[in-house]
């Protein structure tokens, strides 16, 4: 279950001198606040998104909503309104995901710089995780590099689905007859996405 709700964070307070409560009629009496609200997501806010005003006259405790006040109130209003910010933290949930996105981003390229590297200099025992030709996935083991071909056993298995090899990944699973293929081939297969991903223990 997923809570979220909204919060409001009082932010200041003035009192004007110049309006004059439409209730008692007394000026000066009137105090403006502004609070900020934010959206929040297991109590975690996500940013700000409104600053509701209100008045109140502390001679009669009238008390208005902006969309309520007179002209001259709302005018009031929006002075202060502009005056003030809405605190950083209230954003804590923006920067999060921010930090998160540049993370998975980083992660890819490193990911995708790890693997180049792999299959330029291939070692015995690199995993690599490919398409067949029937659209499934399955992996297949280095065993022995020569100076132009990698030698490899097959995996026995394959999975309809990527996230399904870490099911059919096992030692056990690699047939012993052994095949090989031109290192210029297996670079011809990563560039043209057939190689998925490399993995070195
Ligand atoms: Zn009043």
């Amino acid at each position: 279950m997923v809570i979220y709700g909204w919060k409001n964070v009082f932010l200041k307070s003035i009192k004007s001198n110049k309006v004059i409560c439409p209730n008692c009629s007394e000026k000066a009496t009137t105090l403006f606040s502004v609070s900020s609200q934010h959206a929040h997501v297991f109590w975690i806010p996500l940013f700000p998104y409104r600053k509701p005003i209100y008045s109140l006259c502390e001679n009669c405790n009238h008390a208005l909503k902006f969309r309520k006040m007179p002209e001259e109130f709302k005018q009031e209003g929006r002075l202060l309104k502009t005056e003030v910010k809405a605190p950083i933290w209230q954003y804590s949930g923006l920067g999060l995901i921010a930090i998160l996105i540049s993370w998975l981003i980083y992660s890819g390229q490193e990911n995708k710089r790890l693997n180049l590297d792999y299959i330029t200099t291939p070692q015995a025992g690199d995993i690599y995780e490919f398409k067949t030709q029937s659209n499934f996935y399955s992996t297949l083991m280095l065993t022995e590099i020569t100076k132009d071909s990698v030698i490899f056993r097959l995996n026995d298995y394959e999975t309809q689905k990527i996230s399904g090899i870490r099911d059919i990944e096992k030692t056990e699973n690699y047939s012993l007859d052994e095949y090989s293929l031109s290192r210029e081939e297996i670079k011809r297969m990563y560039d043209q996405g057939e190689i998925i991903d490399v993995n070195r223990e």
